[in-house]
């Protein structure tokens, strides 16, 4: 796919949720357009400033773009970093001849639960890969977030998207890595490399992944809640000790936040969602494997 004659304007919509990498997939792929020639518009909608809120980006190219919004239903790729935001954009695609590409990577966001009680079921898109697929032209779902652990850093998980994009666009990886390693820390271009690859090749043996309707808080009988605190990131801004509704976090004599009262979590999320240099992360995790002293780790 790429801006011709017969396809004048290429559409590319990027979706997800704050701090996730939406703009960062959206500049990419914008410069990558600039340097082959195109003409690129580009908008961006930030959603809520703060994490979790969502996130969009329009990205149009080809020889002239006179508008950057797309016209709904005329998206050629839907590139979606989170699962229920793909359900929530799918609209914009292009029934007949659209891409669809997602991590199936579920954000539940913190008022998704409404029911503030221990356990309670979250609101969340029922959707799965085997319900959507089937219903647009071509269409990929995988999870990334968990491959770019398995790589060693899941924040590489845009990069196997971008992966899976560049083989529905024509441009060459040579180009395609050169415009990442602008975008990514030193440190990281390796890896990031390795998941672009990584996304490239499963598109050759793309399957459907198995994924039930269910978020974790909806099996809950057997998970409890596990904070993950990160002192070294944490700089004791105190928002998720003011916001936290059960009161379990204290600021130390260090100024870095500590879970006091553990048995009171009830899991919302909303120290995870609120907190500035995510220093906090809330992990589900089977009771019996909940770790005595886990609320504390180093970097
Ligand atoms: S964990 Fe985050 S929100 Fe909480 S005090 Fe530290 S920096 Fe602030
Ligand atoms: S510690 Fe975090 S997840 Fe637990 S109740 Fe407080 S805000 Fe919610």
């Amino acid at each position: 796919m790429s801006a011709s004659k017969t396809h004048p304007v290429t559409n590319v919509l990027v979706v997800g949720v704050g701090g996730q990498g939406v703009i960062m997939v959206s500049k990419v792929l914008a410069l990558l357009c600039q340097r082959q020639g195109h003409e690129v518009k580009q908008s961006e909608v930030h959603g809520m400033a703060k994490r979790g809120g969502a996130v969009f980006s329009h990205i149009r190219f080809g020889k002239k773009v006179h508008s950057p919004t797309i016209p709904t239903g005329e998206a050629d790729i839907l590139i979606a970093l989170e699962w229920a935001e793909s359900m929530r954009w799918i609209n914009q695609l292009n029934p007949e001849t659209g891409t669809f590409i997602s991590d199936t990577h579920k954000i539940v966001p913190p008022f998704a639960c409404r029911n503030r009680s221990r356990n309670q079921k979250a609101v969340y898109s029922k959707e799965t890969p085997k319900d959507v697929l089937g219903k647009v032209a071509q269409g990929y779902a995988l999870d990334a977030v968990g491959v770019a652990a398995e790589l060693g850093n899941e924040r590489a998980a845009n990069t196997i998207l971008l992966g899976v994009m560049s083989t529905v666009l024509d441009f060459s990886v040579d180009d395609w890595l050169d415009v990442i390693a602008k975008f990514v820390p030193p440190k990281s271009i390796e890896i990031n490399k390795k998941a672009f690859l990584y996304g490239r090749e499963w598109v050759k043996e793309a399957t459907i992944p198995e994924m039930n309707g269910e978020v974790e808080i909806e099996k809950a009988a057997e998970l409890t809640n596990e904070l993950e605190i990160i002192p070294a990131w944490c700089k004791g801004c105190d928002i998720c000790v003011r916001m936290c509704p059960e009161h379990c976090l204290e600021l130390d004599a260090e100024q870095k936040v500590v879970n006091a009262r553990p048995d009171n979590c009830t899991g919302c999320r909303i120290c995870e969602w609120l907190c500035p240099d995510f220093a906090i992360k809330l992990h589900k995790v089977p009771v019996n494997e909940k770790q005595p002293d886990a609320a504390m780790v180093e970097a």
